[in-house]
């Protein structure tokens, strides 16, 4: 399973546990944390922004690899599992990789009492220098994160796009303006992809009124074919009974024409017969005194 969201962390190091619970829910990170209490986490690579693992499941061994970049953090596993926005054994991973990492730095009291989701590596205060007060939040830098919000407040009630972000040395103030910028960029993004799969639907919806008359017309041409082929059949009909009315006729007349021939041939020996007769009655008739 795969997935990506928004994160307001710079690295994976600065995702702590409590964030991890915010973010995937209390049943998931329960599991999670007892998959990494059970030692059921095997780290191969781990590094800033990505770590890949293996953790034995219910049902086998799984594969994790997760990324942090840009803001985005990139999760994948090989489990079934359909846990949003990322499963159980991502949990159990990057509280490993959390805790073996945690072992590796000098945590500072700022970091460790943040509030706020955007954690301060101890590297990033280090380089503060003088700009940073002991606290890490500077009033100066404050002031001018909330000008930018207040900017940003404006502009986004105007549908434009965020102004350029303050320049503040690094810290927390700025790690909330990196982080307010990302998730906008992250929101633009999806609105983005909203916009493209809402033009593919109405496109496929089109598409299918379009198919929809074609198979009407089709169903109607058909209709008339039918009808067409009905009444060839039933002309077919009449000149097949025509044709046998007409032999009908024609054997009619040659058996008149036969009685007429036997006629005429009777008549002829009739003929004969009284020519005969005539001829005897002429000899009688000299033969007379
Ligand atoms: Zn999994």
């Amino acid at each position: 399973m795969r997935n990506r969201i928004a994160c307001s962390a710079q690295t994976l190091t600065q995702l702590q546990p409590d964030m991890i619970h915010s973010v995937v829910g209390g049943q998931v990170y329960k599991l999670g944390k007892q998959y990494f209490a059970e030692s059921r986490v095997q780290i191969l690579e781990a590094g800033a922004s990505s770590v890949t693992a293996e953790v034995s499941g219910t049902f086998g061994v799984y594969s994790q690899t997760i990324k942090l970049r840009s803001g985005v953090l990139s999760t994948k596993c090989s489990c079934p599992s359909n846990e949003k926005p990322f499963c159980r054994h991502c949990v159990a991973v990057l509280l490993q990789h959390y805790d073996g990492m945690a072992d590796d730095q000098e945590p500072t009291d700022e970091s460790d009492h943040l509030a706020t989701p955007v954690v301060v590596s101890s590297g990033q205060e280090q380089s503060n220098g003088g700009h940073s007060t002991s606290s890490d939040f500077n009033f100066r830098d404050v002031t001018v994160f909330v000008d930018w919000l207040e900017s940003c407040v404006t502009k986004l009630g105007q549908a434009e796009a965020l102004p350029a972000l303050p320049k503040l040395p690094g810290g927390a103030v700025r790690d909330w303006s990196i982080a307010i910028d990302s998730l906008h960029r992250q929101f633009l993004k999806n609105e983005e992809t909203h916009s493209e799969t809402q033009a593919s639907l109405e496109a496929a919806q089109e598409q299918i009124v379009r198919l929809t008359q074609d198979l009407e017309e089709a169903r109607h041409d058909a209709k008339n074919a039918q009808a067409a082929s009905e009444e060839l059949k039933a002309e077919i009909h009449k000149y097949q009974a025509s044709l046998a009315d007409s032999d009908r006729v024609g054997q009619e007349r040659d058996g008149l024409a036969q009685q007429l021939k036997g006629v005429r041939e009777e008549l002829e020996k009739k003929g004969a017969e009284l020519g005969g007769l005539s001829e005897a009655l002429t000899t009688l008739s000299k033969s007379l005194p």
